[in-house]
C-alpha cells in the first residue's frame, strides 16, 4: 500500500498536456527528493537527542532538551525570553525542531486539490482540468504516505494511474505523486539550522491577532538543493513558526520547484501545526514562456487519529452497543428487528467513518443542516420512525450519500453552495431516499466488514443507488422542495446546477464521489438536473448572481480533531466577474489567534441554528 516515490524518468514531451503533467510530476519529484540531498541518516534532528546535535550545535541551547521532552508550554514559557536576534533565531530552531518529532508518531491525512488554468478572455484564468490526492501521512522519519485512492476511482476499469494521468504512459505513475505538496509542511525537515541557512530579520507584522518576527530564510551556499528560500513568520511568545512563503532553490536541470504558502494553527498549547498550504504557478502575461499554471490546496487533518494497528480495530468492534435502552421487554417484530439492523448498520458506517477522518464529529454544522431537512419534513408531513440525521464528510469532492438516516455531504459540497435553496436541494435528494426507502448498507450491520484499514475505506465501503432510484429521489426531492419553504428559492438551486453544468467538463477530480452516487455523468449533471429549466440564465457579468462560490469558504475544518463548523467571514463586494470564483480553489488566509480551539471549545454552540449560515453573502476568500 505504502509508496514511496521513484526516481524521476525524463521523456521527450509531444504534447501540451505532457508538458504540464510531466513538469509538475518532476516538480513534486524534486520536492520530494529534498531530503536525498541531505546527510542519508533521516534521524530526527530534535534537541532531544543530544547524539544528534553534533551537526547542528545551535539546535540544541541548553535548555531546549527540556522543553522538548516535556513537551509542556509551561516548559517553554519558563525559558528566558531571547534577548538578540541570534538568541531568537537559536529558539526557532529548536522550536521547530521540537514540532518535527512531536509530529513524528502521528499519520495526518493529508488532501490536494489540484486545478490546471487556462486563459479565459472574460474570466481570467479558469479551470482546464483538476486532480485530486487523499492520504495518510507519516511524519516520522521521513515523510511518507499512503493513498485513500487506490483502485475504485472512476468506475470500473479506470484506474488510479489514468485518473490522475489523463491516460499517460505508465512510467509516470509514481512520478506524479502529491509527496511534494506535503513536503512543504516544514521549511527543511532534516536540516533546519545555521550551517545550512541564513536568517534576515526583516520586520515585525501582525497575522490575525498574533504578533510575529519575520524572517528572510536563504540558503547558504554550499547548503545542497532543494533548501527553503522564502520568508518565515515567527510568533514571539514561543518563537514558533506559524507561516512560510517561498519556494524551494537550486533546482537541478530539468527539476522545478513550484512556489508555496504554508499557514499554521495553534490548536494545541504549546503547538503550532501545519493546516493549509496553498501553491500557484502560472504567468499569463502576453508573450508568457512557462506554460505550468495551476493553483493547488492542501489541507491537512486528522493529527489526533489513531495510527491504527489491527488490534485497535478488534477493540473497535461494537456489537449491540444500540439496544438495552428500550424499557420494554417486547421481543423485536419482524420490521422493528429491520429497522434495527439498519440502526446497527448506519452505527457502524458511521463510527468506522469517524475513525478514519473522513467523518466530522457531530457539530454545529449538522444542526444547519438537519434544520433544513427538518423544514422540508415539516411541510411535507413526513414523518419517519427514527429521525433524520446529517453528518459532514471532511473531503472536498461534491458528494453526498445516505446511510440508514443519516444524510452526509461533503464539506467541497457545503462551500460551494451559493445559498439555503441551493442546500435544500442537496439535502432533499438523500432525504427523498430515505423516504422512499431506498436504503442501502444493510450488509455493514455485521461488524467484520468494518475492519479494514483506514486507506482502504473507499474500497470497502460504498453507497450508490441504481439509476432507476436516483430518479426517484430526484423526482420525489422536487415534489418535497415545491411544498416547502425552499419553494420560493429554487431559482437559486436551478443556477447553481447551471454553474456547475458549465464548469463539470473541467472538474472531474472533484466531482468524482468516492462514497455516493455521482452528481454529474460524463460531464453532465445529473442530479436534480430539471431545476435548471425553471432557473433564470446564468450571466457572470451579473454581479449580484452568486451562482456558486469558491472551495473553502464556508466550512472550515479543525486539523487537530476533525471538527466542523461554519467560517465567519465578512462578506467582500464582488467587483467584476473574475471574482467569482466558482468551484474554484484560492489562497488561504486564516485568521490566526492562539490556542485559538482550546481555550475556546465549542465557541458557536450559542447560534441558535434556525438560519443557516448560508444566507450571508458569498465571500471569495476562504477566510473569516
Ligand atoms: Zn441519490
Amino acid at each position: 500500500m505504502r509508496r514511496v516515490t521513484r526516481g524521476v524518468t525524463r521523456e521527450v514531451m509531444s504534447n501540451m498536456n505532457w508538458i504540464i503533467l510531466a513538469l509538475l510530476a518532476v516538480t513534486m519529484t524534486a520536492v520530494a527528493q529534498q531530503p536525498a540531498s541531505a546527510p542519508q541518516n533521516p534521524q530526527p534532528v530534535a534537541a532531544t537527542q543530544p547524539g544528534q546535535t553534533a551537526a547542528q550545535p545551535s539546535a540544541a541551547p541548553s535548555g531546549q532538551a527540556q522543553s522538548a521532552q516535556s513537551q509542556s508550554p509551561q516548559a517553554q514559557a519558563s525559558l528566558a525570553p531571547p534577548t538578540t536576534m541570534d538568541q531568537v533565531v537559536d529558539r526557532v530552531i529548536a522550536r521547530e525542531n521540537d514540532l518535527i518529532k512531536f509530529l513524528s508518531p502521528r499519520t495526518p491525512i493529508v488532501e490536494t486539490y489540484l486545478q490546471n488554468l487556462t486563459q479565459d478572455p472574460q474570466l481570467g484564468p479558469i479551470p482546464q482540468d483538476d486532480h485530486y490526492f487523499l492520504g495518510r501521512m507519516d511524519l516520522s522519519d521521513s515523510i511518507d504516505r499512503s493513498d485513500y485512492l487506490q483502485e475504485k476511482v472512476k468506475g470500473e476499469g479506470e484506474g488510479m494511474e489514468k485518473r490522475l494521468l489523463g491516460g499517460l504512459t505508465k512510467r509516470f505513475k509514481f512520478q506524479y505523486q502529491p509527496l511534494g505538496f506535503s513536503w512543504m509542511i516544514f521549511a527543511d525537515r532534516n536540516n533546519f539550522d545555521r550551517q545550512h541557512y541564513n536568517f534576515h530579520y526583516a520586520r515585525r507584522e501582525f497575522l490575525g491577532d498574533v504578533r510575529c518576527l519575520v524572517f528572510d530564510l536563504t540558503p547558504k551556499k554550499d547548503a545542497g538543493r532543494g533548501r527553503f528560500l522564502g520568508r518565515i513568520w515567527i510568533e514571539d511568545q514561543d518563537f514558533s513558526i506559524v507561516r512560510l512563503n517561498g519556494t524551494y532553490a537550486r533546482p537541478s536541470r530539468n527539476n522545478y520547484y513550484y512556489h508555496m504558502d504554508s499557514w499554521r494553527l495553534n490548536l494545541i498549547p504549546g503547538y503550532w501545526v501545519p493546516a493549509y498550504i496553498y501553491s500557484e504557478e502560472g504567468d499569463f502575461t502576453a508573450g508568457a514562456k512557462n506554460k505550468i499554471a495551476f493553483k493547488a490546496q492542501t489541507r491537512m487533518w486528522g493529527y489526533n487519529l489513531k495510527t491504527g494497528t489491527a488490534n485497535d480495530e478488534l477493540t473497535q468492534i461494537r456489537v449491540d452497543s444500540v439496544k438495552d435502552e428500550t424499557p420494554s421487554a417486547q421481543d423485536a417484530s419482524p420490521l422493528a428487528a429491520e429497522r434495527e439492523w439498519q440502526q446497527q448498520a448506519e452505527d457502524n458506517v458511521l463510527e468506522r467513518l469517524e475513525r478514519a477522518g473522513l467523518l466530522a464529529p457531530e457539530g454545529d454544522v449538522d444542526k444547519i443542516l438537519q434544520t433544513v431537512v427538518n423544514n422540508i419534513e415539516i411541510t411535507n408531513n413526513i414523518e419517519l420512525p427514527r429521525p433524520v440525521r446529517t453528518r459532514v464528510l471532511t473531503t472536498s469532492p461534491l458528494e453526498t450519500f445516505s446511510v440508514g438516516n443519516t444524510i452526509v455531504v461533503s464539506r467541497g459540497l457545503i462551500d460551494v453552495l451559493p445559498d439555503e435553496g441551493s442546500l435544500a436541494m442537496v439535502l432533499s435528494h438523500e432525504l427523498a431516499h430515505i423516504v422512499l426507502g431506498h436504503n442501502l448498507g444493510s450488509q455493514y450491520a455485521f461488524n467484520d466488514r468494518m475492519l479494514f484499514s483506514d486507506e482502504a475505506t473507499y474500497q470497502n465501503l460504498g453507497f450508490k443507488h441504481i439509476p432507476e432510484e436516483e430518479a426517484a429521489a430526484d423526482k420525489k426531492a422536487v415534489e418535497m422542495l415545491k411544498a416547502s419553504p425552499y419553494a420560493q428559492k429554487l431559482d437559486s438551486a436551478g443556477l447553481f446546477i447551471k454553474a456547475l453544468q458549465k464548469r463539470a467538463p473541467q472538474l472531474s477530480a472533484l466531482l468524482q464521489a468516492h462514497l455516493g452516487n455521482n452528481i454529474t455523468e460524463n460531464g453532465t449533471v445529473t442530479r436534480m438536473a430539471q431545476l435548471a429549466n425553471s432557473a433564470p440564465a446564468l450571466d457572470w457579468n451579473k454581479l449580484d448572481q452568486i451562482a456558486a462560490l469558491p472551495l473553502g469558504g464556508r466550512v472550515k475544518l479543525n486539523p487537530w480533531d476533525d471538527k466542523v463548523e461554519i467560517v465567519k467571514a465578512q462578506p467582500v463586494a464582488i467587483t467584476s466577474a473574475r471574482d467569482k470564483m466558482p468551484f474554484e480553489v484560492t489562497p488561504f488566509f486564516p485568521r490566526l489567534s492562539r490556542d485559538s480551539v482550546a481555550s475556546t471549545p465549542a465557541s458557536t454552540t450559542a447560534a441558535a441554528p434556525t438560519t443557516t449560515a448560508t444566507t450571508a453573502d458569498a465571500s471569495p476568500t476562504p477566510t473569516n
